[in-house]
């Protein structure tokens, strides 16, 4: 049971609209910065998995895929654009390693001393989504489980879901709290990402609704006039929305 098996499409929707809705007094405007980290790093391509596919199953016709030509100082102002407080940019590229801020600079270390690893061909142009069959390359695998979701390590998840916006699931203080009460307090992120998968697909089913108008019910464009309506919702962003409400 979590909130994804418990309500209907039409109530994610209302929830989506609620935290769009909050989002226009967030200092970063965070819609907006994951449109233009959308814009200006991925590809919106056609879905090229086999009809034995789980995204098959659920009208899969899209992913968001990673540009091959993405320097990783490109990636960081992506990254302190969407996920650290415009206030504390400073003092996250000064690098301070203790106080406020740090636990970003600890994160973007480490990312950067992965950089080759998460920007080869086969890690980038990986071309999964969440809901695909084998959804997960190895270079995630490792990084998703050697942490728990909680306070100290959001920047983590907020790193895996800018390079992986159409399967993981950026978390904040406060909802990774949520999180861990609704999936049963998973051991690792990596448990954390499968469960919330499971019970993706589960609601998918469950409402006959497929994956391409589940994201359409995540409507930015209402309170955010320059996101255009027709552009790509990715499902890692779609799911830390409605963990985003309170
Ligand atoms: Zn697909
Ligand atoms: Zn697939």
């Amino acid at each position: 049971m979590s909130l994804l098996t418990q309500f209907e499409t039409e109530q994610l929707r209302s929830i989506l609209r609620t935290s769009n809705y909050w989002a226009t007094f967030n200092r970063n405007r965070y819609p907006e910065q994951i449109q233009n980290a959308i814009d200006n790093i991925y590809q919106w391509v056609e879905c090229s998995c086999n009809d034995d596919c789980e995204c098959k199953n659920h009208g899969c016709t899209h992913h968001l895929i990673r540009n091959h030509d993405v320097k990783f100082d490109k990636l960081y102002s992506h990254f302190l654009n969407c996920y650290v407080d415009v206030r504390a940019h400073d003092v996250v590229r000064e690098g301070r390693t203790k106080g406020r801020g740090s636990n970003a600079v600890i994160a973007t270390d480490y990312i950067r001393t992965m950089w080759e690893i998460i920007q080869a061909e086969e890690v980038r142009g990986f071309q999964k989504s969440l809901i695909c069959t084998n959804w997960e390359c190895k270079p995630f695998i490792n990084i998703s489980e050697s942490f728990q979701p909680a306070g100290e390590n959001i920047y983590l998840a907020k790193w895996l879901s800018l390079l992986s916006l159409g399967t993981y699931i950026a978390y904040d203080n406060s909802s990774v709290g949520l999180l861990n009460r609704d999936f049963d307090n998973p051991r690792t992120y990596r448990e954390l990402i499968r469960k919330i998968r499971g019970d993706l697909i589960t609601h998918l089913t469950e409402n006959q609704i497929n994956i391409t108008d589940f994201c359409l019910s995540d409507n930015p464009s209402e309170f955010f006039q320059n996101i255009p309506v027709n552009n790509p919702r990715p499902i890692g962003n779609i799911l830390d929305k409605l963990y985003l409400v309170l």
